[in-house]
Parts: C-alpha cells; structure tokens; sequence
C-alpha cells in the first residue's frame, strides 16, 4: 500500500462525525470550532515498541492504548475529549497491520466521541505520536498545583494490575494460589489493563467541582503523586494497605512485588486526586453518580515527602516500598 492508501485506510476506519470539525483529514490542517466560554486542552504521548508495550503486542491493543493514554491526560484534568491527530511511524506498508490498528483505535474513540482529525504517516521504526484535543468550561480544570494539607488523597480504581500483567508476561513463576489454579484466566485479567486501559473520562468530569487538584498515574502512584506534592508545595501520608488492588496483588504475588506493582507499576490510568475534607461527601456522591468509586489511600501534609505507612502506622522504608528514590 502506499502512503495515501494507508492514510485512506486509517480515514475510513476512524470515520466519526462531529459538526463541530470544520476541515479533517484530507487538507494541509484541520479545522475545529471552539465553543464559547469553553478552554480547549491539547496533550500528545508517544508510544515506542518494545518501550511501551511489548513487541508482540497486537495492533489492535497498540490502537487502542495509544489514544487511551492521552484521553487519559485530558480525564486528569477534567476535559471532555473532542479530537485527535496520529503520527504514525511504520517499518512497513502492512494493511492487516494498519487496519488492525485502526479499528481498535477507533473503538475507543468511538467510546468518547473523539473524531481522528489528521496525523502524518511516514516509515521508521514502530512509533505512535497521538494528540489528544477537549473542552472544558472556562475555569474549571483541574491542575497538579492545588492539594492542601487536610485534603484527603484519594484514587479512582485498582493500581498495580498493568504491571503485573506485564510481570505475568515476562514468565515469572512466583505468583499465588488462584495463579497457580488457573493461572492464564488471572495473568489475562492483568494483560487486559496493561493492553486496554479504560481512560477514566467520566470520573474527571464528576470530580471538576470538588477536588483540589488532579493527575493521572501513568508512571507510578508514588512519581505521580510527588508531582502533585511538589507543584502544590505539600507532602503526604498514605498506607499501603488502603490502596486498592494491593489486597488482591498481594494473594497472587509475593508481597514486596505486590507493593512494588502498586507503588511504582505505572501503566494504571487511575486519576488520583486530592479533595478538601468538606467536599468529601459531594465528591463520593458525583463519582457514584458517574458509576465509579473513590477510594482514600491517605493525607495531604505540610510536612514535604510523601510517606508510606503499613497497617500499623510504621512507615515502610523505601528499601522495602518496593521503589527505590535514589537509584
Ligand atoms: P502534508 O504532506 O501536507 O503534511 P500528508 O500527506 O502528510 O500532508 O497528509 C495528508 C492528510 O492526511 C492530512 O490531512 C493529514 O493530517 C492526514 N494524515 C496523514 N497521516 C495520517 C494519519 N496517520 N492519521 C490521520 N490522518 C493522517
Ligand atoms: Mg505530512
């Protein structure tokens, strides 16, 4: 295939009407109407094989995870996704490849009402620039700058299942009970939120009104959250225990992998965000309405540093966190 009959091909799988895309795929630019008293937010990712997802990935997988993670920027600051661009870098002309690829793209764009507005498409090696384009109302997006000590740290689903999907793939052997009774439904389950991360859209939008501040984890609970600590000058307490998924990580994994794959696993997708204690109740309330939960992991602080506590309140020291700051 040529280079226009990929780009048709993309078009065609990607078709998804909206009134407000003026120009498309087809002339030098595109062109967008922006709403009045609205903000468009614009954010891009790129995804490098055998870097961010393993070589063998499929297409359709690799699709659907390149826009995910930069629908997932926007849900980090409570946007409406509207628009993408794909920068497409192919070793080859290969149309199962590309058409793979596009349909699972698509099926998630489809999700969100994301129209493909254009890209570029030229050979290399297999790499995959998207950028995402959406609305919010004027004034109430959600920053990494704004947690207060009190706000109560929170975060919006399971972390560490990514990475142990990718742990499961790699073929370590040292997983638990239900693994070793049906170990390819439970490494499967794992895979599936590594290949297909569900952007957490609607949960930003709930939470526009009632948090702090907002990010999503992509690299890590603990990187993600030392941003936020430090854009908003704070520190933080949290417990392992209260971070959801490390209960189940833990029946399945060794206990310090099971920590490490919440604390550090990255790849999860979740927002995490900080809520003032008054706002707590309205806040739970919105996200149930958008049929998701919040779950509290711990504190802001004035003390600066983000520390991990175990059940009985002792911090667990960074050589047992299962991260390592100083590496
Ligand atoms: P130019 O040479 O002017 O940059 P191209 O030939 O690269 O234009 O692209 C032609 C049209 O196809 C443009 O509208 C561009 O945005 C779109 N396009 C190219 N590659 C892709 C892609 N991978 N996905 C979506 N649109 C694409
Ligand atoms: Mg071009």
């Amino acid at each position: 295939m040529t280079e226009f009959s990929l780009i048709d091909l993309i078009r065609t799988e990607c078709a998804l009407h909206r009134p407000d895309v003026l120009l498309g795929i087809g002339d030098d630019a595109a062109s967008i109407q922006v709403p009045p008293e609205q903000e468009l937010l614009v954010c891009t990712d790129t995804l490098i094989a055998g870097r961010h997802f393993p070589l063998n990935t499929r297409p359709e997988h690799i699709g659907w995870k390149s826009l995910a993670v930069n629908l997932s920027d926007l849900a980090a600051m409570g946007a409406e996704p509207a628009f993408a661009l794909l920068a497409l870098s192919l070793p080859e002309s290969d149309e199962t490849w590309v058409r793979a690829f596009a349909q699972g793209f698509s099926e998630l764009a489809a999700q969100h009402n994301v129209a493909l507005i254009g890209g570029d498409t030229t050979r290399g090696a297999l790499s995959i620039t998207v950028t995402a384009m959406g609305f919010a109302p004027r004034g109430t997006i959600l920053r990494r700058s704004g947690a207060k000590p009190g706000d109560v740290v929170a975060v919006c689903g399971a972390l560490g299942r990514a990475a142990a999907g990718l742990h499961y793939l790699k073929g370590h052997p040292d997983c638990g009970r239900a693994y070793r009774l049906d170990p390819h439904r439970v490494g499967h389950q794992w895979v599936r939120h590594l290949d297909r991360p569900p952007p957490q859209i609607a949960q930003g939008i709930a939470l526009r009104a009632y948090v702090s501040s907002a990010i999503d984890i992509s690299d890590g609970l603990a990187a993600d959250l030392e941003h936020v600590l430090n854009s908003s000058g704070v520190g933080a307490d949290i417990t392992l225990a209260s971070i959801p998924g490390w209960g189940e990580l833990r029946e399945e994994l060794d206990q310090d992998v099971a920590t490490q794959h919440v604390l550090s696993g990255g790849d999860d997708y979740v927002l995490l965000v900080t809520v003032p204690p008054d706002r707590l109740d309205a806040a739970r309330t919105a996200l149930g309405a958008a049929d998701a939960t919040l779950h509290e992991i711990g504190r802001i602080t004035s003390d600066a540093g983000l520390r991990v506590r175990d059940a009985a309140g002792d911090i667990i020291e960074p050589t047992t966190r299962g991260w390592d700051h100083f590496a």
